[in-house]
């Protein structure tokens, strides 16, 4: 009896070591005054969530969401659980020359103004493109910032090119042409899934373990539409879902990574850090996802 017990705990505990699991967060949000669809990808991701039971994070932009009923919207994610952080005001790429210190201090410092408010809000920052910097300057000063102001790393685990889907999601949808939506539908959840399959191989090859994922995705009609699918792909391939509260709790989300350019994903950078051979820069791009689309039927000529 007490070999069953040991041997069935031994077995629930090697479930949870090899249970991958992932929080999801959301980029940017947009502005009802330019996308006049905005509230309703808004309510779709949020009822979607609610349905599946998870708590996500969104990082809203100020201006991607406009003004104060951009920012009604975003206010939703907090009063249904969620949280809210920072993604600045500008949405600046660090890694631009033309981009000093002070000025992408300021505009971190207009997100918290906006957002600091609201119900969910944690001060957590998400960097524009994922761009840390390209001197050590820049790169060291909004880390210096960050932790004067009491701010967490708001990183990724799991890069990906939603937003380029979501491209050709709009475009097709324009034309009305629901065979290239339904094989774009089949390349969207496999570069999901391919991604986060890739990012954790490198952790595994790299720290030995599966860290607790954070997933970026954006506030956008093509998440909107397919959540509920890309779930239930997820779920299907042994992943769970958790909150971005407990995914930051791994102490990956604490490195620092003295690299140059700085950014990409952490795990992308722990696999620098390891020497790993053949990453590509960026990590993640549009291009990068002709061939899939080809594979499943989507001829896209750049
Ligand atoms: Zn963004």
């Amino acid at each position: 009896m007490l070999k069953k017990i040991i041997l069935s705990l031994c077995l629930g505990l090697s479930n949870i070591a090899i249970a991958k699991s992932v929080a999801l967060s959301f980029d940017d949000g947009l502005d009802p005054l330019i996308n006049l669809e905005a509230q309703q990808i808004n309510n779709d991701i949020l009822n979607t969530l609610k349905q599946n039971n998870i708590h996500a994070i969104v990082y809203p932009n100020i201006s991607r969401i406009g003004g104060t009923e951009g920012l009604n919207i975003i206010s939703k994610w907090g009063k249904q659980g969620h949280r809210i952080g920072n993604h600045g005001n500008l949405h600046l790429n660090l890694n631009k020359n033309e981009v000093n210190l002070p000025n992408y201090l300021q505009d971190i410092q207009q997100g918290h103004q906006a957002f600091s408010s609201l119900k969910g809000f944690v001060p957590r920052y998400r960097f524009p493109f994922l761009k840390e910097g390209n001197t050590i300057e820049k790169r060291e000063g909004v880390r210096k910032w960050l932790i004067n102001h009491n701010y967490q790393s708001g990183a990724v685990s799991i890069d990906a090119s939603d937003w380029y889907y979501n491209q050709l999601f709009l475009k097709y949808q324009q034309e009305n042409d629901q065979n290239s939506l339904d094989k774009l539908k089949q390349a969207y959840i496999f570069h999901l899934l391919d991604r986060a399959k890739y990012y954790d191989d490198l952790a595994l090859q790299t720290l030995g373990r599966s860290p607790k994922h954070v997933l970026l995705l954006h506030v956008r009609a093509i998440n909107a539409a397919w959540l509920e699918d890309i779930i239930s792909s997820f779920n299907k391939q042994g992943w769970k879902f958790i909150d971005s509260d407990t995914a930051y709790q791994d102490p990956i989300y604490k490195i620092q990574p003295q690299l140059l350019p700085a950014g990409e994903s952490i795990v992308w950078n722990i696999a620098q850090i390891y020497g790993v051979k053949n990453l590509r820069y960026p990590a993640e791009d549009a291009p990068y996802e002709y061939s899939n689309l080809k594979k499943n039927g989507l001829n896209i000529t750049p």
